[in-house]
């Protein structure tokens, strides 16, 4: 990983510019100096500085270069699938007569619950590698599946595995997913469990793996209230606050979000203006998921264009999960982020590298620049909007030798 190289012979190369909000750097012709997996110089082929002439060449073989993915936002880990009940939806039941059945969640927590450290971690590394091969070089990683210390320690644990196995991902304590069926409904008490009981004993039995919590502030699930005090439970751990915000109606998520000034706000269906403004003058990143929109079916989609005109700066994410978004494809998010959040190739493409990586507090992914990770992704592509226009083409990027 130390050695120098040059990659050249590209097309072109598209990158974020991390000193700024939304602009993007297309270098047509470009070449890409690297050294110690890090990027050292960028710029045009033709004016690659001398001291670069006789470090070894890697040939992009007239690919358009770009970042990796960063994937803001996933529950990587459950047990089971739900594609009965999806097929049941679809010949009309409904999800509440699913639930009252003992489906839906409840039907995951029931098999993430019986599966061993060992299982999760088998699950976890098919599903890393089906990202990657679709050009994710990191992602944040959620618990929630468990809503009980000792399945929550499991899925803990196998995220520490993975890790200690090589995986870039950053790990997420949200024992708050929902609210646990052993609580009968008594969110207040659910509450006061998660902030006094399991996130302290998940940060002391597995010590320096997480570095965010959650919570899923939702009219019927946590209050804003519940939620603050989860988030400062776990911000006086050490954990930094994500928060799960305005999906299903208006909460004020955002605005806790601000509050606490969280990383990340996620969902945001149902934001406010005051929500937007707030995250803007906090630094909270608006986590957008329009997988989940167009897998529930609802015609609400996120006003990311108002956040931007905000002055937000927005990240885009798969929301992988088995219920509401069963889906690994950045391509997909990409393309909806085009299609039907009304952004440009160029936000949305931002939206899933830099803001994305901004959001998980890691300032040398998501771009080109000196100093980034060398994670760089071959597209065998003429022109990098292709990516979006030829919908439903299974693109895959191509990857430098190691
Ligand atoms: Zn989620």
């Amino acid at each position: 990983m130390s050695e120098r190289r040059v990659l050249i012979n590209l097309r072109g190369l598209l990158t974020p510019d991390p000193k700024q909000a939304w602009a993007v750097d297309r270098i047509p012709a470009a070449a890409l100096a690297l050294e110690g997996g890090r990027v050292t110089w960028l710029g045009a082929e033709a004016d690659l500085p001398a001291a670069w002439a006789d470090a070894p060449r890697v040939d992009g073989g007239g690919a358009w270069a770009t970042p990796g993915f960063v994937d803001p936002h996933t529950h990587l880990l459950f047990g089971g699938n739900r594609s009965g009940e999806f097929n049941r939806r679809l010949h009309g039941v409904s999800y509440q007569q699913i639930a009252a059945e003992g489906g839906g969640i409840r039907e995951t927590v029931r098999a993430t619950r019986a599966a061993s450290v060992a299982e999760l971690v088998d699950l976890g590394e098919a599903r890393l590698r089906a990202f990657r091969e679709r050009g994710v070089v990191h992602l944040e990683a959620k618990t929630g599946y468990g809503l009980e210390l000792e399945a929550e320690s499991r899925l803990t644990a196998a995220y520490a595995e993975l890790r200690r196995r090589g995986w870039s991902l950053d790990v997420t304590l949200l024992p708050a997913h929902d609210l646990a069926p052993e609580f009968g409904g008594d969110a207040e008490a659910n509450a006061r469990a998660v902030a006094e009981d399991w996130l302290p004993e998940l940060v002391r039995r597995h010590p320096g793996v997480a570095r965010f919590c959650d919570v899923f502030v939702e009219t019927g699930v946590y209050s804003a209230e519940q939620g603050r005090r989860i988030c400062q439970a776990g911000q006086a751990l050490g954990l930094i606050p994500r928060i799960h915000a305005d999906e299903l109606s208006w909460t004020g998520g955002a605005e806790l979000a601000a509050e606490l000034r969280a990383a990340s706000a996620d969902h945001l269906m149902f934001c406010s203006a005051a929500g937007m403004k707030a995250m803007a003058a906090a630094d909270v990143t608006p986590v957008l998921l329009p997988g989940t929109t167009l897998f529930l079916g609802m015609r609400d989609w996120a006003p990311a264009r108002q956040m931007i005109e905000a002055g937000c700066r927005v990240a885009l994410a798969t929301d992988f999960n088995p219920g509401s978004c069963p889906c690994v494809d950045p391509l997909t998010i990409l393309r909806l982020g085009c299609l039907q959040l009304r952004l440009t190739f160029e936000e949305a493409f931002t939206a899933m590298t830099l803001h994305a990586a901004r959001s998980l507090r890691h300032p040398d992914l998501g771009h080109l620049h000196p100093g980034a990770r060398a994670d760089v992704l071959l597209w065998d592509v003429e022109e990098l909007l292709e990516l979006v226009y030829w919908v439903g083409e299974p693109y895959r990027p191509r990857f430098l030798p190691a």
